[in-house]
């Protein structure tokens, strides 16, 4: 099987060491939406080594870190999607970092509690947002050279 994390796209790792990579999403859901994935081809959270948790935390603090700076979000949802019925598409973990600004949906309460609900999340449900949401050229080489390593 082919899988999109264990050989990311060039243009979208912007972060990479021994054990994990911060990559960028493909169908962001907001400005700056990013993945850290674990380089290791890890599909349940308990097959994580306990090095590799680490790592993946810290890596969504460089992530924050990285996107405060560049793109000054005001807020951040952080989420991993387990298994199927969670949604999880790409069998390969990932932890979200999407950055949330100043009335970038009308109603913003219940953050990632929205997961649970059967409704088109308006921050997801259209292909021109996705477009729309993706960072510039200069925003990218920005997180690079701040994470300094790829
Ligand atoms: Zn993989």
């Amino acid at each position: 099987m082919k899988c999109p994390f264990c050989r990311p796209d060039m243009k979208a790792l912007i972060y990479e060491d021994s054990l994990i990579r911060i990559l960028i999403d493909s169908y962001p859901a907001s400005r700056g939406h990013l993945l850290v994935v674990p380089v290791r081809h890890v599909e349940k959270w308990e097959e994580l080594r306990e090095d590799e948790k680490l790592a993946l935390l810290k890596g969504v603090e460089t992530a924050m870190k990285g996107l405060e700076e560049v793109l000054k979000p005001a807020g951040f949802n952080i989420g991993i999607n387990l298994g199927k019925a969670a949604g999880q598409t790409v069998p390969h973990i990932h932890v979200h970092v999407i950055p949330r600004y100043e009335n970038d949906c009308s109603f913003p309460r219940g953050g990632v509690r929205k997961a649970v609900l059967d409704i088109e999340d308006e921050n997801l449900s259209l292909k021109e947002r996705w477009i729309g949401n993706r960072m510039s050229e200069e925003e990218i080489e920005k997180l690079k050279e701040l994470f300094g390593n790829v």
